[in-house]
């Protein structure tokens, strides 16, 4: 096992610099993702540590060896693609042994570690069968056995779940997981989709357009987004942005006001008139049913009226999105709340300031 290290890697094709000044490090056995949306350097760095493309300057270390001269097959690297790419004239068994062939393993270590490897992934009972006789989920397990089976140091998978339907994602992410906690090889993981990156990362690399926007424990990054690309990346449904301009020590949004919590103002140091954009997550908008409303002596900060125009039940919770003064804003109202709204409803929502961005 080894730890993985760039340095200021950069990649160009012709005038088009795929990633630029790429600089991390993943500790020895640890599951890193890298997160962002298409075409933004994901793979190419992956590419790049695998030794299937060539950084245009900077350094790709795996342990404490500069791997930029090494050629791919001596990197001692596993790479597991979307596309599983099995020899589909062979079998499971061999498809599992066929990596340590090459390699010129002994024939009883090779029998040896392709049934562990079967084992640990529950696929035992398929070794005798073709490629074509196995589900997705199952061609995608003996794809990943196969690279484990070379017990490599690092472990690299390129979206190696968007090939599969949706219930079986989740359930071969959750197995990713597991299978990583007992195996502990260090692992780099590109993703465009953020639950994935949320949900398998010690550290996740948020990305776009070639450059690292910010590193992080997923909720870290979650609750302390550096930008505004971060914010809106990361969280299902996404962040909502409202337009606001600073008045009188409040954000005027729409005709409607919005007080200005003492953080955002230090923070900040607004102009009067400025304009800028709010942030706030759908999990910070609460509804206020009409019976509290009553109770409260005077209008509170943050409250504000809105328009119901969508109703989406998810189960545990209901997706609501609202307008307010024409500016569209998703809320997730708890189901357990038990509110019983309708499209058409003008209601009162409260913003929690708190988690304003
Ligand atoms: P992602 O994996 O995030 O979708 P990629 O790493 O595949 O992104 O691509 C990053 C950028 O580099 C894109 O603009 C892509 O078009 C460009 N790129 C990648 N590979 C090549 C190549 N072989 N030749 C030219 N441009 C490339």
């Amino acid at each position: 096992m080894a730890n993985v290290k760039l340095t200021e890697v950069t990649r160009k094709f012709n005038h088009v610099t795929a990633i630029e000044d790429i600089t991390f490090e993943v500790p020895d056995g640890e599951f890193w993702v890298l997160v962002g949306p298409s075409g933004c350097g994901k793979s190419t760095i992956l590419r790049t540590i695998a030794g299937l493309e060539s950084a245009t300057s900077g350094g790709v270390y795996i342990g404490d060896t500069l791997v930029n001269h090494v050629p791919a097959r001596q990197r001692d690297v596993a790479m597991v693609f979307q596309n599983y790419a099995l020899y589909p004239h062979k079998t499971v068994r061999e498809n599992l042994a066929f990596g340590l062939q090459m390699r010129q393993v002994a024939p009883t270590i090779i029998k040896e570690r392709v049934e562990k490897v079967a084992r640990s992934l529950d696929i035992s009972h398929l070794l005798d069968r073709k490629p074509k006789q196995l589900s997705g989920g199952q061609q995608q397990r003996v794809a990943l056995g196969r690279a484990i089976a070379r017990e490599p140091k690092v472990f690299l998978l390129d979206e190696p779940l968007s090939n599969l339907d949706a219930q079986l994602r989740d359930d071969t992410r959750a197995e990713l997981k597991e299978l990583h906690q007992r195996v502990g090889v260090t692992t780099i993981y590109v993703t465009h989709d953020q639950v994935e990156a949320m949900t398998l990362a010690d550290k996740i690399i948020v990305l776009n357009r070639g450059k690292i926007q910010q590193v992080g424990e997923p909720q870290e990054i979650y609750a302390h987004p550096i930008n505004r690309m971060v914010a809106t990346f990361l969280g299902n449904p996404k962040m909502n942005i409202l337009p606001a301009i600073y008045a009188g020590k409040l954000f005027k949004v729409g005709e409607q006001v919005l007080g200005c919590p003492g953080f955002v103002r230090d923070k900040l140091q607004l102009r009067e008139g400025q304009s800028l954009d709010l942030g706030i997550r759908p999990e910070h908008i609460e509804v206020i049913e009409p019976q509290r409303r009553r109770e409260r002596r005077e209008e509170e900060e943050g409250e504000l009226f809105v328009e119901v125009k969508v109703i989406e039940p998810l189960g545990r919770e209901t997706l609501v999105r609202v307008s307010l003064s024409g500016l569209d804003l998703q809320m997730d109202v708890l189901a357990s709340g038990g509110w019983r709204g309708r499209v058409g409803d003008r209601i009162s929502v409260q913003f929690d300031l708190n988690h304003l961005f």
